[in-house]
């Protein structure tokens, strides 16, 4: 049995990752353990891998001979994703301790109790399939922001994905268990909370991933889960985090119009904005969905900034599929890109497409779109020029800096003031 007393994180990859480590440091620190800097000498590593990044395998090897040459005793638990697809291999690293798969994350401590540094990698997994419980974590960095998760998994197969694999079925927390940790969260002084998810307008599976109405007697929807947020009192601001367009109804954007507390933002993946390429990657839409989808947010709300994932050098993405993509995204009234470069990923389907795209191309591709996204951002923040926004400030003093976002998700940077910390403000841009 180990007596471990500190525990060290690193997180890989997204905002979903980065609040559940925050939820398993919540919970280990109130079962005894004192939090540490990644850089410090710590009792226990624990690493949350992402199977999105590239070279994750790469990247877990090296933190791991860092921890082995600083702190050659302590224990090294690797979690996430990386470690639900591929257990074996992140064991087979050297000084890697324990593995945990998706289902025993959140019993790290039980598994860290019963293990010993000198036994070998012990792997504490189970097949995705059998993985179905709901945890709803929240990351508080500083108060202000808070990532709170009430979605995870996903019932899509696109064909790039590796997701479903590592997290399995689309799952959710109850409208209730949110509306408490929304409550909560305003309790501790949270002024924005950013919904987040795998695929977060598929809200309201329950945690068998049957409909959520199976178990709570309830119809629950993201609509309604949206709708009863909204009268939380002490949150000034909620943000979507990312929406797919085929789950974007009228509805919603109308709500988020109207609201008060919604802010005028939405991030919505296209991918590719070639139909031909979109079915590929057996996404649920095309294009004219998409540029609907965008239309009716900006007839509605002139004013808001819209995000766009997209992905170059899919397999089969031609000269004039890219220059489509290029072409729809340059007309598009949209705000930036978060341009992902294509990379193989074990047991997809994309993997059997072709032709492939060569690897200097799809950088090419994402340097060039990422110009175009810079260029739109540009623009955005040029339009509202002049205007008057309320701008809410972090807590963070970052060089005799602080930054805070508009509603419209404008980046401000301005000197420190104690004053202005997690504060809303009214700022002429
Ligand atoms: S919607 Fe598609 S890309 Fe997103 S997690 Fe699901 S399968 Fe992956």
């Amino acid at each position: 049995m180990h007596s471990a007393k500190t525990v060290a994180f690193h997180t890989l990859g997204c905002k979903l990752n980065y609040s559940e480590t925050s939820s398993i440091s919540r919970l280990m620190e109130r079962e005894g353990f004192e939090k540490k800097e990644f850089t410090d000498v710590a009792d226990v590593y624990v690493i949350n891998t992402c199977s999105v990044t590239d070279n994750a395998d790469k990247e877990c090897r090296q933190l791991v001979r860092r921890i082995q040459r600083k702190a050659p005793e302590s224990l090294v638990v690797i979690t996430g994703c990386y470690a639900q697809l591929k257990p074996g291999e992140i064991a087979d690293i050297p000084g890697v301790d324990l593995v945990l798969g998706a289902a025993e994350k959140f019993n790290i401590v039980r598994h860290i109790r019963e293990l010993s540094k000198n036994d070998a990698a012990k792997i504490c997994s189970c097949d995705i399939e059998e993985v179905t419980g709901f945890h709803s974590s929240y990351s508080i960095n500083d108060r202000t922001r808070t990532f709170l998760k009430v979605q995870d998994g996903c019932d899509y197969t696109c064909s790039f994905c590796t997701i479903p694999m590592a997290r399995g079925k689309s799952r959710s927390a109850s409208i209730d268990a949110v509306i408490e940790d929304a409550r909560s969260l305003a309790a501790s002084g949270a002024k924005e909370i950013v919904l987040t998810g795998i695929n977060l307008g598929d809200f309201g599976k329950g945690p068998d991933g049957n409909a959520a109405a199976a178990i709570t007697g309830r119809s629950e929807n993201f609509y309604k889960l949206i709708q009863e947020l909204d009268q939380v009192e002490g949150i000034e601001r909620f943000r979507i985090s990312s929406i797919e367009p085929n789950l974007l109804g009228n509805e919603i954007i109308e709500f988020v119009a109207n609201s008060k507390r919604f802010m005028p933002h939405f991030h919505i993946p296209l991918q590719s904005g070639s139909n031909t390429i979109l079915g590929a990657m057996r996404r649920r839409y095309k294009r004219e969905l998409y540029a609907d989808r965008v239309g009716h947010i900006k007839t509605l709300m002139p004013h808001c900034c819209i995000g766009v994932d997209v992905i170059v050098g899919f397999p089969g993405e031609t000269d004039a599929y890219f220059q489509e993509t290029y072409d729809f995204l340059h007309q598009l009234d949209v705000s930036y890109f978060h341009v992902f470069t294509y990379s193989e990923r074990a047991n997809t389907h994309a993997l059997s497409i072709q032709p492939v795209v060569p690897v200097p191309l799809r950088n090419e591709r994402n340097k060039i779109l990422r110009n175009l996204s810079y260029m739109k951002m540009q623009y955005f923040e040029q339009q509202h020029s002049g205007q008057t926004r309320k701008v809410l400030f972090e807590n963070h003093n970052k060089n005799g800096m602080m930054e805070g976002y508009t509603d419209n998700y404008i980046r401000i940077s301005t000197p420190h003031r104690t004053e202005w910390e997690n504060q809303v403000i009214d700022w002429k841009l």
